[in-house]
């Protein structure tokens, strides 16, 4: 046996093995080791080898799922080892012959299929990259789904397209693309497989695309570059090397221009917190307040839309018309969405059934779903729809022989697997439900024999009971056996086992009767499994278009979500078009917005952006106190554009934006000591992004350039990217600065504009309006907010006197302030500590009190004479 796990193991020494043996996978030597510490189990060990104790450890087979998901997450891969025959089938060929084992399947965190592995609502996509000598491109696949995509990329652009597809798992050429692929994976946390360069050669891969689709070029799915071809063909192969052979199902290759989306790199995408928060999980971000969808896959198109926001006017078009209509109609959006809510998960059950992985429930889910597509269908006869609701619903129809087939066949709630049975209606099929009589009424046989065998030995307690060694048998305690073998029938009694506290007996008859119920329950399984096989059939000969009901529905579910959050968040339609305006008037933050809400307290300020510039740039320099809102302004504009882009309603009283191509953001600083650099230059790092890549239809949001330097370095550098960004890029940008002397720029700069979030004074505290105006503040109120943030008063109380000496230093002309002509803390502060001054009131009070002298009476009346010191 060891021999044979050898060379299983030899041919996957990169993955972990789970060695089937009966009821348990198990894992020997290094596998045993880090398995058991992965999963926190025991290891232990099992004979030897070398001399040497092998290291083992396992895992039952009926929750290898849960333990398979621990070690997928914590990088491992596993290659699952399974039995192909039975012991006795082994024994057949020699006593000492070991059961035949092979790999079926190797699991690895982009080829996951089941539910429980899977994050419902999140696309799990494998990519491959390839890079020709002057081509590259990206495919990705979710065999969940069996969605296919493929891209041309540039090598600049590999980073933030992999930002925006987050897929599972990168497949790479082994060699030299590694190396400048690694840090790239690394910083998006994707795992990274390198593969064999055979699997990327583009004249075989075009094969394999072909053979697999059963075309003969591959012209009709696109013009294709050889690289485009390559990684479209090593995805396929590493699906073939991972799944043995049982090719998912997958959709034809659909090619994306890279010119489709906006373009937003890695670094927006996280401080925008699109689809993710900065901690990284899903609450928080613009996805989890938005998301109202009912479906998992209304939820997965949610998050691919929210990815990608279009730069294609007719689709913005197409999506806000459906939507214009479905806000319009909210009875039949609620109708609609109540059937949604009961539509199974289409794509994944139907995944499984293609790699054989599935189950009855799978079956079930396809019928369930097309009850429901048929029932949205018939909401919507002979209303005139938008065109995309209108292809939409026509995917839902024409299913007349599938679903009466497995409406009529299954249960209302089969089990997940077929192993038991017991899926299959009554009714359905004649043989079936003869075999299944059969096997009950040998059940009731057996409770007649119960009865009679008490009667005759009057044992009253007697009971016919089942296990798998012995099969029925009689059960009596010891005592009465005796009264058994004295009864009447004493001779049929036939001794099988004595327990410590029972005995037990069988009959001839009793072992004719389980003969009877054992065939019985043998055929009914087995009719119940070619019945199986039959119905999973016929669901997979209408895959195709059981996968556009799918991608139908996922539609339906996004559009109706999205008018139910647009007329309970009271959102308006905004106008998209090619002008290069950007017009938002009452604009919200979507997700401050809910999180106000739900502290209570006042509601979020709504405010104007106007950046609209027929010629050139048109800039917004935002100047303001700390915790005004400049961030948040500066953010949800950036949300109202990817919103508007994707086909949504805004969070805005109107908005009229002219065609966004790029979005960039750099806001907030942090640094990255992982990769050796330190806040101020991965501040520069993206600042330098944008200034090489922003073109006159980008919207760039810049908050705070310049801050992680010395003063008149970091002015200088925020001054002359403003410039940058408005002679050279001529975007439409906000930016946001604590420097007052760039207000400046806006009497030099034509598209420059000065505005500012508005405060009050009073009383020597800041009052926070959150109103955005037009003009430039006056000044930071760094320390008032320092104070209200909790800094000991004697500090803010300095810091306040360092302020008006550097002020008026400033003022006067004096130049810069060298340290040297600012009077020390303790010699000059006004805010002598207190030890300087003596004791106070209190403090002397407090000297005369002794507490254990004191009775409860007079210690309240030391209280009182505290307060009163105290003032
Ligand atoms: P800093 O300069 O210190 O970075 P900031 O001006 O960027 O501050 P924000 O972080 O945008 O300030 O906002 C601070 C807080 O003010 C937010 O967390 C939010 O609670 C509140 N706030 C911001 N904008 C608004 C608004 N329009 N209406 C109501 N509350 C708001």
């Amino acid at each position: 046996m060891m021999a044979q796990y050898l060379d299983i193991k030899a041919q996957y020494p990169d993955a972990l093995l789970f060695y089937r043996m009966g009821d348990f996978y198990e894992m020997f030597f290094e596998d045993a080791v880090n398995a058991a510490e992965a999963l926190d189990i025991a290891l232990t060990k099992r004979g030897k080898h070398d001399g040497n104790d092998i290291p083992m450890c396992g895992v039952p087979v009926h929750a290898a799922e849960g333990y398979l998901l621990t070690l997928i997450r914590k990088g491992f891969r596993v290659a699952v080892g399974e039995q192909l025959e039975s012991p006795a089938e082994a024994k057949k060929r020699g006593s000492k012959s070991v059961v035949k084992r092979d790999v079926v399947r190797l699991v690895t965190p982009g080829t996951i299929t089941e539910d429980s592995l899977l994050e419902a609502r999140r696309h799990n996509f494998l990519t491959a990259y390839c890079e020709l000598r002057d081509q590259a491109a990206l495919a990705w696949v979710d065999i969940s789904t069996g969605a296919f995509h493929v891209m041309p990329v540039v090598r600049v652009r590999v980073s933030p397209e992999l930002a925006r597809l987050a897929p599972s798992e990168l497949i790479v050429p082994d060699g030299p693309s590694l190396d400048h692929l690694r840090p790239i994976a690394d910083d998006h946390q994707i795992p990274l497989t390198p593969l064999a360069k055979s699997s990327f050669d583009s004249t075989a891969a075009e094969k394999r695309i072909c053979n697999l689709f059963k075309v003969s070029t591959l012209e009709a799915y696109g013009n294709f570059t050889r690289a485009e071809v390559s990684a479209m063909g090593a995805v396929i192969d590493y699906l073939d090397i991972t799944q043995k052979g049982k090719l998912p199902l997958l959709q034809p290759p659909v090619q994306e221009a890279e010119d489709r989306v906006v373009q937003i790199d890695a670094a927006t995408r996280r401080s925008l917190e699109i689809t993710r928060s900065l901690s990284g999980g899903r609450a928080g971000s613009l996805l989890a307040v938005i998301d109202r969808t009912v479906t998992p896959a209304g939820g997965r198109l949610l998050e691919q839309r929210l990815s990608s926001p279009s730069r294609n006017l007719d689709v913005i078009r197409s999506r806000l018309a459906a939507l214009d209509f479905s806000v319009e109609q909210a009875p039949l959006v609620q109708s609609m969405r109540a059937a949604l809510r009961k539509t199974p998960d289409l794509d994944r059950a139907l995944s499984r059934l293609a790699l054989d992985r599935g189950g009855p429930r799978d079956l079930a889910a396809v019928r369930n779903t097309l009850i429901q597509a048929e029932a949205i269908s018939e909401l919507c006869q002979g209303i005139e729809l938008p065109e995309l609701l209108a292809t939409a619903i026509s995917t839902l129809t024409g299913f007349e022989e599938l679903l009466p087939l497995l409406d009529a066949a299954l249960i209302a709630e089969p089990p997940l697997m077929t192993r038991d049975g017991g899926f299959i209606a009554e009714g359905y099929y004649q043989e079936l439900d003869e075999a299944r009589v059969l096997r009950d009424e040998g059940r009731s046989v057996i409770a007649g024999f119960q009865k009679k065998y008490a009667d005759h030995t009057g044992i009253t307690s007697l009971k016919i009971k089942h296990n798998n060694v012995l099969g029925y048998f009689i059960e009596t305690t010891a005592t009465h056996a005796e009264k058994m073998l004295s009864s009447p029938l004493s001779d049929s009694y036939i001794h099988r086992q004595t327990t410590a506290n029972q005995v037990r007996f069988t009959t001839i008859e009793l072992s004719e009767i389980e003969t009877r119920i054992l065939n019985a329950r043998n055929l009914a399984l087995e009719i119940e499994k070619r019945l199986y096989s039959k119905l999973s059939e016929a669901a997979l000969g209408n895959a195709a278009r059981l996968n556009s009901a799918a991608r139908g529905l996922a539609e339906l579910d996004l559009v109706t979500a999205l008018a139910d959050l647009a007329q309970g968040e009271n959102w308006s339609c905004p106008t998209v078009d090619n002008s290069r305006a950007f017009d938002i008037v009452g604009g919200r933050h979507p997700v401050v917005e809910q999180a106000l809400r739900q502290q209570g307290g006042s509601g979020f300020v709504a405010n104007d952006c106007e950046l609209s510039a027929d010629n050139g740039a048109a800039i917004w320099l935002l100047t303001g106190p700390n915790m005004a809102g400049k961030s948040t302004f500066l953010r949800q504009n950036a949300l109202i554009t990817v919103l508007a882009q994707m086909g949504s309603y805004v969070p805005a009283d109107r908005a009229h934006i002219g065609l966004i191509s790029q979005l960039f953001s750099r806001v907030g600083a942090s640094d990255d000591l992982a990769r050796g650099r330190s806040t101020f230059m991965v501040e520069m790092v993206e600042t330098a992004a944008i200034l090489n890549q922003a073109d006159n239809r980008a919207l760039v949001i810049l908050d705070e350039i310049g801050r992680g330097t010395a003063t008149y370095d970091g002015l200088s550098i925020a001054w002359a990217t403003l410039e940058h960004l408005h002679e050279v890029n001529q975007s439409r940008a906000l930016f946001a600065t604590h420097y007052h002397e760039l207000t400046q720029l806006a009497g030099k700069l034509t598209g420059v504009d000065n505005a500012t979030v508005s405060v009050k004074e009073w009383e020597g505290e800041v009052i926070f309006l959150h109103e955005v105006k037009k003009g430039a503040a006056d000044r930071s109120y760094g320390v008032q907010v320092a104070q209200l943030a909790g800094l000991p008063s004697s500090v803010v109380t300095r810091a306040r006197d360092v302020l008006n000496m550097l002020e008026e230093g400033s003022r006067s002309g004096a130049g810069k302030i060298q340290i040297d002509d600012l009077p020390l803390f303790a010699a000059a502060s006004p805010a002598q500590p207190k030890a300087a001054q003596g004791p106070s009131p209190v403090e002397e009070l407090l000297g005369d009190i002794h507490p254990d002298d004191l009775s409860p009476r007079e210690a309240l009346d030391a209280l009182y004479r505290l307060k009163e010191a105290s003032g």
